[in-house]
């Protein structure tokens, strides 16, 4: 893996892909900044060393050109505190501005530039576009893991103009090796924690973590096609029905690849969608007709902490029951104090995904599991197996 340790700085230019998407408020100032503080390493070595910066990335989702609440001029108060720098602006990523600024840049100064998508050519991945970005630069950085699932201009497409001149910021190359220490050679037993809503996105995670992984464990909504699928009652809990033919085929083909797959065997049961009503406890298998699963019950919360306790590596994406709500957090919160009870313990264990992150924060366990990625959607595609685009050009440029 090159990173930016590869290369001395010194006098040069480093264009970086940052993801600098950060929520703002309406009056535009930045009311979660985690993914600025995570690129800032990258961007301090740099400029420590007496090379300059110029930053590209996106903010939220523009449709048709600028626009004033998603430009980036926003960041650049917070930029300049933070890297106690100048910080200068380029109202347009590409264009005579940009080039004139990117030439100016002192040592150790940084110039931001405009929302790359206020041009479509960024998400379709435009080759004219990318090497309009690459004037501005003379080695290419990509440290935005969130958008490395996407072949944009600025986080693939671009890397063919930097050949034998990119490489991975310190947070893209903490994200791999982290992912790649729980997939790629984990110590033994390892064990993937499942759950959320939406099955249909995660069985082909599930299949792939089938020859990773020891043990499948599946809670949260997604555990009810499973349930079904072996023709249990689960009331009206979420269920996606022309999924249960490969929920079959992926308890099957765990059988021969023994790989031992841990199913809730109760749930917390309501007979509405909400916080308050009749809720009770009920067999995984009986879940009367008018009432939904919707989180998993103190039978699995004990069966999950035993299976956890002994395992080396683990892997956790998405909450046990709906945690959003204080009835039915309970199973997300204790599979997260066991988590971080078996990382105590000496297992390595990675979260990731936006609910399990929030669970994780939610429950103060931050400091106690081994990494937390920043990169929901690119991180799953990592699990399922998929090769990252932004990975793959770093690597080939
Ligand atoms: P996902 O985006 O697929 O990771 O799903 C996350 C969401 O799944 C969270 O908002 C949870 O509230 C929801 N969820 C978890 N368990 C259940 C359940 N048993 N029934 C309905 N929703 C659930």
């Amino acid at each position: 893996m090159r990173t930016i340790d590869n290369f001395s700085f010194n006098g040069k230019k480093a264009l970086i892909r940052v993801d600098f998407n950060v929520p703002l408020n309406a009056e535009f100032q930045i009311t979660d900044d985690t993914r600025i503080v995570e690129a800032l390493p990258t961007l301090r070595k740099i400029l420590g060393e007496g090379g300059s910066v110029v930053l590209m990335s996106h903010l939220g989702r523009p449709k048709e050109g600028p626009e004033e609440k998603f430009s980036l001029k926003h960041l650049v108060p917070y930029l300049q505190k933070a890297l106690d720098t100048t910080v200068h602006f380029a109202n347009d990523c590409i264009g005579a501005e940009a080039v004139e600024k990117a030439a100016a840049l002192k040592p150790g100064e940084v110039l931001l530039l405009e929302n790359l998508r206020f041009y479509k050519e960024e998400t379709k991945g435009d080759v004219t576009f990318a090497e309009k970005l690459a004037r501005l630069g003379d080695i290419y950085v990509n440290d935005a893991f969130g958008t490395a699932h996407r072949a944009h201009a600025s986080t693939a497409v671009i890397a063919q103009f930097f050949k034998g001149k990119s490489c991975f910021g310190y947070l893209m190359a903490r994200e791999l090796e982290n992912i790649g220490k729980a997939l790629e050679n984990p110590q033994r037993p390892s064990a993937a924690v499942m759950g959320g809503a939406k099955i249909s996105d995660k069985l082909a995670i599930v299949r792939n973590l089938m020859d990773k992984v020891d043990r499948i464990f599946i809670g949260g909504g997604m555990a009810f096609t499973f349930i079904r699928a072996q023709g249990g009652s689960i009331g009206s809990s979420l269920c996606e029905e022309d999924m249960l033919e490969t929920c079959l085929n992926l308890l099957k083909e765990a059988g021969s690849k023994n790989v031992e797959f841990v199913l809730p065997v109760d749930a917390v049961i309501n007979n509405a969608f909400a916080n308050e009503g009749d809720i009770k406890t009920a067999d995984i298998n009986a879940i009367p007709d008018g009432y939904m699963g919707l989180d998993i019950g103190p039978a699995s919360v004990k069966l999950f902490r035993e299976k956890l306790a002994d395992v080396r590596t683990i892997l956790w994406n998405g909450p046990m029951g709906v945690f959003e709500m204080s009835s039915f957090e309970e199973g997300t919160k204790q599979v997260a104090l066991a988590i971080a009870a078996a990382t105590e313990n000496g297992a390595f264990s990675l979260v990731g995904g936006g609910d399990s992150v929030a669970a994780v924060g939610k429950y103060a366990l931050k400091q106690k599991v081994s990494y937390v990625s920043t990169g929901g959607g690119a991180m799953l595609e990592y699990i399922e197996g998929k090769a990252l685009p932004g990975v793959v050009a770093v690597n080939e440029a």
